[in-house]
């Protein structure tokens, strides 16, 4: 979602640092989810590295920039295109399952952000809540909630965060 910008309604993503535009409406949000405590990754699926015409050290420039503004704290990447069938590609949940072994989450208390079908159907197979958002991308697969704006999305997560810690067991 952060890294995607709309041409003809198909979502191209940035080859080049130039390209990129950083969605500084998203910055403050991303730091109320990390100020709740929560780890942020960003997952990709960057099948031009695998069909050549994306080059890895622009992308590396790319995701070091989009993880700085962000302050992410990982940036997860598929390289490969759909004829290569490994098990990171979303909606495949590799990417997810690395993320959680990474950085010791715990998946089916994770959640997913995007406006994209193949995240929320990754999301469904580890057991995270999945949030889209309202978008021509979304499809008909399962999903814990569609929300207008990313406003409304962080705001649900952080009353999630905080109805589970209070059924915690101490
Ligand atoms: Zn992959």
């Amino acid at each position: 979602m952060i890294l995607a910008k709309v041409e003809r309604q198909h979502q191209v993503s940035p080859l080049t640092l130039e390209d990129l535009k950083i969605n500084e409406s998203a910055v403050p949000l991303i730091q109320k989810l990390k100020a709740a405590g929560l780890i942020v990754i960003a997952t990709t699926n960057q099948p031009g590295l695998s069909r050549g015409y994306q080059s890895r050290r622009e992308l590396d420039r790319m995701h070091e920039r989009i993880r700085k503004a962000f302050a992410l704290d990982d940036i997860m990447v598929c390289p490969h295109d759909e004829t290569d069938r490994c098990p990171c590609r979303k909606p495949k949940p590799g990417l997810l399952v690395e993320s959680g072994f990474k950085w010791k989450l715990d998946l089916d208390r994770s959640f997913v952000i995007s406006d994209k079908w193949q995240d929320a159907e990754a999301a469904r197979i580890v057991g995270s809540t999945s949030l889209l958002l309202k978008s021509p991308w979304v499809g008909n697969v399962h999903r814990d909630f569609v929300m207008p704006d990313l406003e409304t999305i962080v705001d649900k997560i952080i009353s999630l965060q905080k109805a589970r810690r209070a059924e915690a067991p101490a």
